[in-house]
């Protein structure tokens, strides 16, 4: 009899939360059925700062864009809030990593493709470009480091705009040529920064494994702490093997990352130092999340330029 009360009692207490819920589902499309602002720009949402760059890029005065992801932010642990999803819901687009980049939201995006045009990115990218990872069996979904690979982010996010928004298909045309010849400009000054740090001392030491396309594409030994993942953990011990490595490679810098506290790199130089080798931190690197608005780093190109600019200043 107890228990049977209580199944009751359990079911008065969900209905309310049921009625919300079908609340906001119906104010959620009203508005903006269509995915177009008031002034009659495309409606585009993207989770990462990356992705909405070039959205704006190739959109222009066309698009309005809102990203999920503001500096800072780890999109391996994002989880969308109420505020997210409805940013999600009001779009026409919705632009995203994929390849379990953004862990937690994946199964949100994946609900919203059956009723709007929600696109991965790396969508279109050969799968042997790809970088598997050993552990899991998965993509590295850290694409954006290899700038020629990113340019075809860039090419799916203009056809898909030229596809919902024929209108403008010339300027999105336009804009995407210019935007890809910035990036073909970019990859060559990545790879001429990179060549000025003599071979045995390009390695570069991050915290978790999000520059291996860098790595790969600009020919750089990438050296990590963590997985691929930043939800991965890690003990004592990856500490104690990474501040080994230093010792025995004799490397100058090890790198910060924005989206990640610096704790752990902190640990690895103090480690080093008890063992009589210098090891300087060479700077913050951006990796998930691109710097704040308004700035250079703010922007794609800006970020990778500086990465770029700051690992060849420490290592060369
Ligand atoms: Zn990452």
């Amino acid at each position: 009899m107890d228990d049977g009360k209580r199944k009751v009692n359990a079911w008065w207490g969900v209905l309310p939360l049921l009625l919300g819920m079908l609340l906001l589902a119906g104010c959620s499309g009203s508005g903006n059925a269509q995915g177009i602002s008031e002034d009659g720009k495309l409606l585009v949402t993207a989770t990462t700062g990356m992705i909405g760059d070039a959205a704006r890029e190739i959109g222009g005065e066309h698009v309005e864009v809102t990203t999920l992801m503001g500096p800072g932010v780890d999109p391996h642990l994002f989880k969308a809030s109420q505020g997210d999803i409805r940013k999600l819901d009001r779009a026409a687009v919705v632009f995203y990593g994929g390849l379990h980049l953004e862990g937690n939201m994946e199964r949100v995006l994946v609900k919203m493709a059956a009723q709007k045009t929600v696109v991965a990115v790396t969508d279109d990218m050969p799968r042997d470009r790809l970088i598997g990872s050993a552990d899991t069996g998965e993509f590295d979904p850290h694409v954006w480091f290899d700038v020629d690979l990113w340019t075809v982010a860039a090419e799916t996010v203009r056809d898909t705009l030229i596809e919902k928004d024929p209108a403008n298909a010339e300027a999105y045309r336009e804009q995407g040529e210019r935007y890809l010849n910035e990036l073909k400009e970019l990859d060559t000054y990545v790879r001429e920064r990179m060549l000025e740090i003599p071979e045995e001392g390009r390695v570069l030491v991050t915290a978790h494994d999000a520059f291996g396309y860098f790595g790969r594409a600009y020919e750089v030994e990438v050296v990590g702490l963590q997985g691929i993942s930043t939800a991965a953990e890690f003990g004592a011990r990856d500490v104690s093997a990474l501040r080994d490595y230093l010792v025995e490679r004799n490397i100058k810098a090890v790198f910060v990352e924005s989206s990640l506290p610096a704790r752990s790199m902190q640990a690895i130089v103090a480690g080093a130092a008890q063992q009589g080798h210098d090891v300087t931190i060479g700077g913050e690197l951006f990796s998930d999340a691109m710097g704040e608005p308004g700035t250079e780093e703010g922007t794609y190109i800006g970020m990778i330029r500086h990465n770029a600019d700051t690992i060849a200043e420490a290592l060369k």
